[in-house]
């Protein structure tokens, strides 16, 4: 297993956007959580350290948990292509997503089984008896038995999961039931997502939470964000002088490099354009394909200066993600299929992954750019992406699945597609927000206050101490 470094960030750092209700409440907890841990270690397990919503949440959280003189750490698993292959599968089913189609049987136990094995290994050599350890998504699912054994608490926090019940999504199920079992505690984003067999008495509704501070949300003026993304190269320009500099997570300074997104295709959005973003893993669950039908189905009804860009990681390297590449490549050629006059109005970005800072940076500034941000996910289990530019007061428009319904109320903060898959509505929406600039003002402005009031460290952390209590109290 690989220990991610996570420097401490200090509480009063947040509580400078709270009212003194709220920052009194969390000075509680805080000192409660102190006492309640101490001579524990609090443990964090997931797949990866960087890309996707938990390892962004983790890094955010974690911060501030050690900034409050907890002991927290954070552990990613050793694993190879055969175990990702296995707990996309499982993603994917749980979703009611087909995937690969392949199998979870018997064959496949036995290949999760070893992996997770000698993670446990490298974990038991770490992990002390009064310990917690928070286990993130399938991946870790089976290391709860192991946990246990040694005499520490185990907590299984799933991030994914479905409104409805779906065979698929029963099958994958089955394969995590046994594992799942034995925790001290599962956590689920929503209480819509866990399956029936999991303990009423053993279970907790955490949603995530966004951090402010980071290079992905911290503040950006709106011209800086626009030469940002000329140096970065996605929006047209010529020279951009000066060094672009922003703040890394470990205080130090980054400087935005020259051409630093990968176009893939599309070429640079002209500098006057009105951009319609996606920034999502290249999923097919996210459905970029169906964002790019969607806009150029309804170009006649948009204004002549919207241009779409669909922005996700490089998938050049090595992944826990082993659907990316494919999927990339199906949407570049679902692109190249396009008419010309629409092709030039659509563009596809990968954003390199080699420093995540610059990624956040970059992303943030993509956020902030844009005219409007959507989220056409087919099932999505939280949504950062969702999150994120409600934070920037960006108006977004985004399917009426999982935890988007817990973001945005519709027609306050934000406007929900009921069917994700009715392109039509989602030409109309977005066509209506590009259109009204007060509507557009009013959606931005609430979305804010909808991830302020809710979507913070301080009610994330609140309802981890109150677990917490509840195991060792
Ligand atoms: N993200 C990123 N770069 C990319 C694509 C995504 O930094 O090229 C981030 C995005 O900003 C968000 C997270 O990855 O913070 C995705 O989280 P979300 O909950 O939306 O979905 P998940 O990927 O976990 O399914």
């Amino acid at each position: 297993m690989q220990e991610v470094e996570v420097d401490a960030i200090p509480l009063a750092r947040l509580e400078t956007l709270l009212a003194p209700d709220r920052v009194d409440r969390l000075r509680m907890y805080a000192a409660r959580a102190r006492e309640l841990l101490a001579g524990r270690v609090v443990w964090n397990v997931n797949a990866t350290a960087q890309g996707g919503g938990v390892a962004e949440m983790l890094q955010a959280l974690l911060a501030y948990a050690r900034g409050a003189h907890t002991d927290t750490r954070w552990l990613t698993l050793n694993a190879d292509p055969a175990f990702f292959a296995i707990t996309k599968r499982l993603h994917n089913q749980l979703h009611g997503a087909p995937g690969d189609g392949g199998d979870l049987g018997d064959a496949e136990r036995v290949v999760y089984e070893k992996v997770l094995a000698e993670n446990l290994e490298s974990l038991r050599s770490r992990v002390r008896a009064g310990d917690i350890v928070l286990l993130h998504d399938p991946q870790t699912a089976g290391l709860v038995d192991g946990i246990r054994r040694s005499g520490a608490y185990a907590v299984w926090r799933c991030h994914i999961g479905r409104d409805t019940p779906h065979p698929l999504a029963d099958r994958a199920w089955d394969f995590l039931r046994d594992y799942v079992e034995p925790a001290d505690a599962v956590i689920f984003s929503r209480a819509q997502y866990p399956p029936a067999w999991v303990s009423r008495d053993r279970l907790w509704v955490i949603p995530p939470s966004l951090d402010p501070f980071t290079a992905k949300n911290v503040g950006m003026e709106p011209a800086v964000a626009q030469v940002t993304l000329q140096r970065a190269g996605l929006v047209a320009t010529g020279a951009v002088d000066g060094s672009l500099r922003f703040t890394r997570r470990d205080g130090s300074d980054g400087f935005v490099r020259e051409h630093y997104g990968l176009l893939r295709e599309g070429g640079s959005i002209p500098g006057t354009g009105q951009v319609v973003l996606q920034v999502s893993r290249w999923d097919r669950l996210k459905d970029m394909q169906g964002v790019m039908i969607g806009f150029v189905e309804h170009l006649d009804e948009l204004p002549e200066t919207a241009h779409l860009l669909l922005a996700g990681p490089d998938v050049s390297g090595v992944t826990d993600d082993p659907e990316g590449a494919a999927v990339l490549a199906e949407c570049l050629h679902a692109w190249r299929d396009l008419p010309a006059p629409a092709r030039s109005r659509v563009h596809l970005a990968c954003l390199p992954m080699d420093d995540i800072d610059e990624n956040a940076y970059l992303v943030n500034a993509l956020q902030r750019h844009a005219s409007v941000v959507v989220q056409k996910s087919l099932v999505e289990g939280f949504g950062l992406t969702v999150t994120e530019p409600m934070w920037k007061g960006r108006p977004v428009v985004a399917s009426a699945v999982g935890g988007i319904q817990d973001q945005i109320e519709d027609g306050v903060s934000g406007l929900l597609l009921p069917d994700p898959n009715d392109h039509g509505s989602f030409g109309r929406e977005v066509s209506k927000v590009l259109h009204d600039a007060e509507l557009s003002a009013r959606l931005g402005t609430a979305a804010h206050s909808r991830v302020q009031d809710r979507f913070l460290g301080d009610r994330h952390l609140i309802q981890y101490v109150d677990l917490f209590e509840t195991l060792i109290g």
